[in-house]
């Protein structure tokens, strides 16, 4: 008996100076942004993941950032964290739909679920495990970044009053949107963010999506073109950390879990910075340019939308078995989601609004 417990001691004592001795290990990783460091607060998120990690770790663990403007490869991002020329990235899921289609619903679909909603799906109905389904053949694994919430339907010069409008109408409007307006008749361009400002000014383009209040101030648009649409096409668009799995693997145990609170410290923190950097977007905006008239598109022109998106979607569940499981999952959800959604933020919002 006395030597058993002898040998338990001496076990658990190796044990201890094991864990103790790799905690103390010095990791040394880089991240890749999609983004410069001035686009907050969505850059904000890696960088807050990295100082967190640091001082959890007592410096032991260092992840360095690297904006687009150091890798110049703001789309390559997934290939980079594959093959692991960077441990972790920060992305937007849907920039690799040439490697996967179902990557775009992970970020967002047209007449999708809400922020709310999304999340309830991502942690409750089965997201974590598709999102899983997706990452786990290029050897990464995905985690929730951050939301921007309901993205607006774009800045316009002109109001659109049907759907003759959109014939020939010029317009920055990626993903699946671009596609879906596309066979409406809208001429969709690519234009890179830094040369949209100019585009639109010069009449290159007639229309310009891009996210919503708090990141459209920076690029100025609402100084150009007078309507500014509600949206259809993002309603809760996620950003995504990629964590190369073969370099996770070797992490110690205590900075497994360390990374992964940080990520989701810093993602809760963004989406509330997110609303507010909204809110006070939105004031400055439309105090500064009293002009700006929000419009929501016509209901003909809403229907061709939602009657696109279902061919778009049609389309693609027939490429993509992963894709349409995907989506049903979210359809799934959402139909059960939209109901107490309806009875709850929707009716308080419009009752308490009625009464002013
Ligand atoms: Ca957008």
């Amino acid at each position: 008996m006395k030597k058993l417990l002898k040998t338990i001691l001496l076990l658990s004592t190796t044990m201890l100076l094991t864990v103790h001795a790799s905690e103390n290990k010095t990791v040394k990783w880089k991240l890749a942004m999609s983004w410069p460091k001035s686009l907050t607060p969505i850059s904000t998120v890696p960088l807050r993941v990295s100082s967190l990690v640091k001082e959890m770790t007592n410096g032991k663990f260092i992840i360095k950032v690297h904006g687009k403007n150091t890798h110049k490869a703001p789309l390559g991002i997934l290939d980079m964290v594959k093959n692991n020329i960077y441990e972790m990235g920060n992305t937007s899921s849907y920039y690799y739909k040439g490697q996967d289609i179902a990557t775009t619903l992970l970020t967002t679909a047209p007449f999708g679920l809400n922020n709310a909603e999304q999340y309830g799906w991502y942690y409750y109905g089965g997201g974590e495990e598709l999102t899983k389904k997706v990452y786990d053949k290029f050897g990464i694994d995905s985690y929730p970044a951050g939301n921007t919430g309901v993205q607006m339907g774009g800045w316009f010069k002109k109001e659109i009053k049907n759907l003759n409008d959109l014939q020939g109408l010029k317009m920055r409007i990626p993903g699946l949107a671009g596609e879906v307006l596309s066979k409406l008749g809208v001429n969709v361009t690519n234009i890179p963010a830094g040369e949209l400002y100019t585009a639109l000014d010069r009449g290159t383009i007639d229309a310009a999506e891009f996210v919503n209040p708090g990141l459209d101030i920076k690029m100025g648009f609402h100084k150009i073109a007078p309507y500014y649409y509600t949206g259809w096409q993002e309603p809760a668009a996620e950003m995504h950390f990629f964590v190369n799995q073969k370099a996770f693997n070797k992490l110690p145990q205590t900075y497994k879990t360390i990374l992964k609170v940080a990520m989701k410290v810093a993602t809760s923190e963004m989406n509330t910075a997110y609303f507010n950097a909204n809110v006070e977007a939105w004031k400055q905006m439309k105090t500064e340019f009293p002009n700006i008239k929000i419009k929501t598109f016509p209901d003909e022109v809403l229907i061709a939308m939602k009657k696109s998106t279902d061919e778009v979607i049609a389309k693609y569940s027939k490429d993509s078995p992963l894709f349409k499981e995907i989506y049903k999952s979210q359809q799934n959800y959402l139909k059960k989601a939209r109901e107490w959604t309806k009875i709850s933020e929707y009716k308080y919002i419009t009752t308490s609004n009625s009464l002013k």
